[in-house]
């Protein structure tokens, strides 16, 4: 917050401490004058605190302000990531995301795992190098290690294909 009621208070107490100045030349006796300089010291110190309240609060208002703007800027960010992946059954099943051709660029095909995504992460999942029962591979989430028994993405052409791969099913 702007430190509105600290600006006010300051302005008041620096139209208080010209007030008490402008009446000091007619006071005539020392303990008066001494009086009123002592009311001026206080009035500047008031004034001179609400100033540095204001310009405190308005430091922190500008820094949260900036928070907020990266904020912002990583959620845009992460939301234009988000929206790269869709929703695939890549078994009987078992939900995946995978990356859109559309907006894959030079990255491989590959799926994320769809817990980690509901939670606005991309973790791409990763072959465990076991088979499940069902005889697929078991890929897994190194986020919040989920496994998923639901081979390797299709898209995958056969020649980038590493060797060991033929451990895995499909073949
Ligand atoms: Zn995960």
């Amino acid at each position: 917050m702007v430190g509105i009621a600290e600006i006010k208070a300051g302005l008041e107490s620096i139209k208080l401490a010209g007030d008490i100045a402008q009446g000091l030349g007619a006071l005539t006796s020392k303990a008066d004058r001494e009086a009123k300089i002592a009311e001026l010291s206080r009035e500047i110190a008031a004034a001179y605190q609400s100033v540095a309240v204001a310009a405190l609060n308005e430091a922190t208002m500008l820094e949260e302000n900036q928070r907020l703007k990266r904020e912002v800027a990583d959620l845009k960010d992460n939301r234009a990531e988000l929206e790269k992946y869709e929703l695939l059954e890549a078994a009987r099943g078992v939900f995946v995301r995978s990356i859109k051709e559309s907006a894959r660029g030079i990255e491989p095909p590959h799926w994320a795992c769809d817990t980690c995504y509901r939670e606005g992460k991309i973790r791409v999942l990763h072959s465990t190098g076991k088979l499940s029962h069902t005889r697929h591979t078991v890929l897994e989430c190194t986020g919040c290690g989920r496994g998923y028994n639901c081979g390797v993405p299709r898209e995958i052409p056969r020649v980038q294909r590493q060797p060991n791969y033929s451990v895995f099913g499909e073949e």
